[in-house]
Order: C-alpha cells, then sequence, then structure tokens
C-alpha cells in the first residue's frame, strides 16, 4: 500500500534554479526510507512538497492515493498526516517553555486541554525527555533540542514522519537515542523518511534509498543494490 508518492515532480525557483526535475518516489505504509544527497540536490525542497509548504512547477504528490489539493482545509488535513521535522531545530522551537513548544501542534489542532496535556507527556516520554517540561528549549543541548522538535511533531500524530538531516550535528549517543525515537515510531506504524549524508546509519537504518543528485533520482533501491561494490 503505497502512502507517499511523488508523480513526475519538479519545482523552479522564482530566480530560474530547477531545484526537481521528474522525481518519482514512492514510501510504501511502514517503510522507512532515506534520501541521500549532496547540498544543494533539492532534498530541502523535496520534503518541502511532501505536506504542501511548497506548490509542484508540475507534476503532484499523493498521500493515500489522493493528490494533495491545494486548498486550506485539505492543505490542514494533509499537515496533520505528514509532519515535518525540519533540520535547524531553531526553526521549530519558539515557545519560552519545552512544554509549550509540545503543545503548539496539538493547540493548533483545535484539541481539549486535557488531551493537549496528554499528548505533551505521551510525546516527551517518547523521545525520552520527560521532566523537561518546564526548561527553555534554547538552554538545551542540540540532541535534547531535536528530541523536543521530533516530540512537537510526534504529539500531532501524524501517519507519516518526514526528517530533514534528524542526526546531523549530533554525538554518537545523541545519533543513536534519536534513531532508537525513529525505530520505536516505525514499530507504531508510522513512515518515516529522513534526508542524511551518513552512508552507515542510512544503510544501518533504511529499508530503502533514494538517491538525489542536481534536482533528479540518480539511483533508488535498497541497500544491497545502493551500497554494493561491483
Ligand atoms: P540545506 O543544505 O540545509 O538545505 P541550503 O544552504 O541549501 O541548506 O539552504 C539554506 C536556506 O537558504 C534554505 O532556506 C534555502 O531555501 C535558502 N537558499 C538556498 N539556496 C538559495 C538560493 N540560491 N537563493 C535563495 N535562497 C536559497
Ligand atoms: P538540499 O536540501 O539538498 O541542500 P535544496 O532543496 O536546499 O537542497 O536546494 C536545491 C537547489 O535549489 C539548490 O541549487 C539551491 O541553491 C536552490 N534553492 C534552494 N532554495 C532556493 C530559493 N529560495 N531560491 C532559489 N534557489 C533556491
Amino acid at each position: 500500500q503505497i502512502h507517499l508518492e511523488t508523480k513526475n515532480l519538479s519545482f523552479t525557483y522564482p530566480d530560474g534554479t530547477q531545484a526537481l526535475k521528474n522525481v518519482n518516489i514512492q514510501i510504501k505504509k511502514g517503510e522507512k526510507i532515506a534520501i541521500m544527497g549532496p547540498n544543494g540536490a533539492g532534498k530541502s525542497t523535496l520534503f518541502s512538497h511532501f505536506n504542501g509548504l511548497t506548490e509542484p512547477t508540475s507534476g503532484h504528490v499523493e498521500i493515500d492515493g489522493e493528490k494533495i489539493v491545494f486548498e486550506r482545509d485539505e492543505l490542514l488535513k494533509v499537515r496533520q498526516k505528514v509532519g515535518i521535522v525540519f533540520q535547524d531545530p531553531n526553526d521549530q522551537l519558539f515557545a519560552p517553555t519545552v512544554k509549550e513548544d509540545v503543545a503548539f501542534g496539538p493547540m493548533n489542532l483545535g484539541l481539549e486541554y486535557d488531551e493537549v496535556k496528554r499528548r505533551i507527556s505521551e510525546s516527551l516520554e517518547m523521545v525520552g525527555m520527560s521532566g523537561f517540561e518546564d526548561k527553555t528549549p534554547h538552554h538545551l543541548s542540540g540532541g535534547q533540542q531535536k528530541r523536543v522538535a521530533i516530540a512537537g511533531i510526534v504529539a500531532m500524530r501524524p501517519e507519516i514522519m518526514i526528517l530533514d538531516e534528524p542526526t546531523a550535528g549530533l554525538d554518537p549517543e545523541g545519533v543513536d537515542k534519536v534513531l532508537d525515537i525513529l525505530n520505536n515510531l516505525n514499530k507504531e506504524g508510522i513512515s518515516i523518511v529522513i534526508s542524511s549524508h551518513d552512508i552507515e546509519m542510512v544503510n544501518h537504518f533504511a529499508d530503502k534509498i533514494y538517491v538525489l543528485y542536481d534536482g533528479q533520482i540518480i539511483a533508488s533501491g535498497d541497500k544491497h543494490q545502493i551500497f554494493s561494490d561491483k
């Protein structure tokens, strides 16, 4: 069952930069996918299409077989289903306390106060950050900030989670913690898409890998197909 799919997705920035060229990728329900590629390959641009933050120049994105429609109510539904964790926690963490940061998404869904509270404690527990509710996000370590950013998305109960370089800049212990969290979320049925430069980590983590280069998918397959020495 295909969870998220791009069909001949192309995107050109207003200055004429062709960031994506006929990208076709498929994410099946429950899969762990990695998108690899150098800086400037188009990974962030691709991810911003996955929940309708960016409208394609041509081609389209389908979630559960339905095209993303660029209308307010439809986009709200898509953004609840597809949660994106940005690369830089500073883009995501802006409230004075951890609990307010994690509350932001669920509050926007219009949930009752009790339900918001339940989701805060549940998602902080999930990322191993219980007890940090009243701390200031900017005083936390990079790895802790990353985990709070993940909790904020988990609290929306998405079906698909997209994470841009989730382990970049973390020490080995921080990397392991984030990967454990992602594997646990995946066991609960959430499809996971990450971008990364870390071949070893991706090799270990992903069911399927796509290599993006200059806006095009130049290779795809499981780790044996991508990393075999021929
Ligand atoms: P990353 O490798 O993390 O995607 P980039 O350096 O490509 O980071 O981009 C950082 C920010 O600068 C992004 O918000 C991106 O949209 C913007 N950006 C990148 N290239 C350009 C450009 N040529 N013109 C304008 N903005 C750009
Ligand atoms: P990656 O995430 O793989 O580093 P990006 O999606 O950030 O790649 O960038 C893909 C291409 O689009 C790069 O050539 C980048 O310079 C360009 N780009 C990114 N953001 C912008 C922007 N806002 N305006 C113009 N070009 C951009």
